[in-house]
C-alpha cells in the first residue's frame, strides 16, 4: 500500500505549494487531516503519524475532485484520467 505521511510530507508540500502561489496562510497537519477527511479521503493512523492512503479508492475520489477545482491535467495510461475525458463520457 502506497501512503503519504500527512504531517511530515503532505502538510509541508501543501504549505510550500501555497507559498509558491503567493498565499501567506499556512495549515497545520491537523487542519490538513480534517480537510482530507471532509473530502472523503481515507486516512490511517500509524506509529509514524497519520497517513493518506494512495489506493484505488483515493484515486477514484481525487480525480473528480481535481476536475471540480478546474485542474485539467491528465496522466497517460491512468484509467481514472481516461474515465474523465469528454470522449469517455
Ligand atoms: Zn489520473
Amino acid at each position: 500500500m502506497i501512503t503519504i505521511k500527512i504531517e511530515a510530507e503532505l502538510t509541508a508540500d501543501a504549505n510550500n505549494y501555497l507559498l509558491g502561489c503567493g498565499e501567506v496562510r499556512q495549515y497545520s497537519s491537523e487542519e490538513v487531516g480534517i480537510r482530507l477527511g471532509s473530502l472523503g479521503l481515507t486516512k490511517k493512523r500509524s506509529k509514524a503519524g497519520s497517513l493518506l492512503l494512495l489506493d484505488r479508492e483515493t484515486s477514484r475520489r481525487i480525480h473528480p475532485l481535481a476536475q471540480s477545482y478546474g485542474i485539467d491535467k491528465s496522466v497517460s495510461g491512468c484509467a481514472d484520467c481516461e474515465a474523465l475525458r469528454p470522449s469517455a463520457r
